[in-house]
């Protein structure tokens, strides 16, 4: 199986950065990736100042795809998350929506083993791995590793975890796919920006679909089929992440505007991914029992 380290990393998704590896639709591939902090911290006592966001978040890759053309959509499935025996978060004044009342720089190592994440001496919590960047390139110019967009990115989704499939855009030859930033467990929000950050192995199956319209980034995840937006306000992204489902419910089910949004606002569920990166990113969740009565196969 093709494996690629996480020596191998970049820090923007581009189509200029040189593909690390190569492989092709059907191939499974496994991403060993380092936390959001380049797995520099190690221990308690290191208080480690911001260095910005140009030198957080590496995301493994990338890798090129063979048959992978502009207009094609990149299929991910994500088959394991397996993640390293410790986590760290990192906060501090100034940071996410709590940072105006943290007094001090703090950094906590969190335990991970056999699916449990030792919080503190009384509270052991149940992971729940995902993957907060990943992505494809865009057309053109370097979207950094910390910023979400079409391309998908810093999206920082809880539903892209283990058994979920995320579809992705094509824009370059090869698709260039890579990802990081894995959380053993991370809120809605992400409110203090950090999950619990983990170096892991992700294992993902690629398939290129063509011929396809699909609102992009969408993911499956569990029972539900969602639309993910990245905008400069949450109120901006959670029209975005509505019109997108509302556009492929359209299509999907074949139903005229005032219908689907009927049926958008009695089932569909807008969630708060993440409040805390350069843009903000809101889901929109839609029942998959649906489109399988109308059926509706997702490809
Ligand atoms: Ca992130
Ligand atoms: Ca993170």
């Amino acid at each position: 199986m093709l494996r690629i380290e996480r020596g191998q990393r970049v820090f923007n998704f581009s189509p200029q950065n040189t593909p690390v590896a190569y492989a092709s639709s059907g191939d499974t591939v496994v991403f060993e990736t380092f936390d959001c902090y380049s797995n520099q911290i190690t221990s308690e006592n290191q208080v480690i100042k911001s260095r910005g966001w140009d030198y957080t978040n590496p995301a493994t890759g990338p890798l090129y795809v063979h048959g992978a053309m502009p207009g094609d959509i990149l299929k991910v499935e994500i088959l394991h998350i397996g993640l390293d025996s410790q986590g760290a978060m990192r906060v501090g004044p100034g940071g996410g929506a709590l940072g105006h009342v943290l007094e001090e720089q703090r950094t906590k190592i969190i335990p991970v083993s056999d699916g449990v994440a030792k919080f503190n001496h009384r509270l052991s919590l149940e992971v729940d791995p995902m993957i907060g960047v990943i992505g494809t390139a865009p057309k053109e110019g370097a979207i950094p590793t910390s910023t979400p967009g079409p391309h998908g990115g810093n999206m920082d989704c809880k539903r892209i975890g283990e058994g979920s499939v995320l579809y992705l855009p094509v824009n370059v030859p090869g698709a260039l796919l890579a990802m990081g930033d894995v959380h053993a467990l991370m809120g809605d929000g992400e409110v203090i920006i950090c999950g619990i950050e983990i170096a892991a192995e992700i294992t993902v199956k690629i398939q290129v679909l063509s011929g396809l319209s699909l609102p992009l980034p969408m993911v499956v995840s569990g029972d539900q089929i969602m639309t993910i937006a990245s905008e400069e306000t949450l109120d901006q992204a959670s029209v975005t992440a509505t019109e997108m489902m509302h556009q492929f419910i359209r299509e999907a089910l074949n139903m005229d505007p005032q219908e689907a949004g009927m049926l958008l606002s009695i089932v569909g569920n807008l969630h708060i991914c993440q409040i805390v990166d350069p843009l903000l990113t809101v889901r929109m969740e839609f029942p998959l029992w649906i489109l399988e009565q109308y059926g509706y196969l997702i490809p």
